[in-house]
């Protein structure tokens, strides 16, 4: 993780993108990524069959995801271990086993 978040940083330090990475334009990024994401499975009932578009625009996601990680000096592996243990806690696997349904509806 540690090599990856810091080609990500290289990668923004030799572009000169950092100053373009506001809170505020990171998070619209990674639901604009998400959203190409989507376009993939529009109109489609079973799925996309453009595998690596479907990829591609996942790395996107994850890239800005991690890149809002490195802007505000956030390890990505603590925050998502930290949010499990959030989201153990309110589904607890007794309650919550192959139910879709919200913590506070189990
Ligand atoms: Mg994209």
């Amino acid at each position: 993780m540690e090599k990856l978040l810091e080609r990500i940083d290289e990668f923004v330090e030799e572009r000169d993108w950092g100053q373009f990475h506001t809170n505020n334009n990171l998070a619209k990024s990674i639901v604009l990524e998400a959203n190409e994401l989507l376009e993939h499975f529009q109109f489609s009932a079973k799925g996309d069959n453009d595998e690596q578009g479907v990829k591609d625009e996942l790395a996107d996601v994850m890239t800005y995801c991690l890149m809002m990680c490195i802007e505000n000096g956030y390890d990505p592996i603590e925050l998502i271990n930290l949010k499990l243990d959030k989201n153990a806690a309110k589904y607890p696997v007794d309650k919550a086993r192959g139910s879709n349904k919200k913590y506070n509806k189990l």
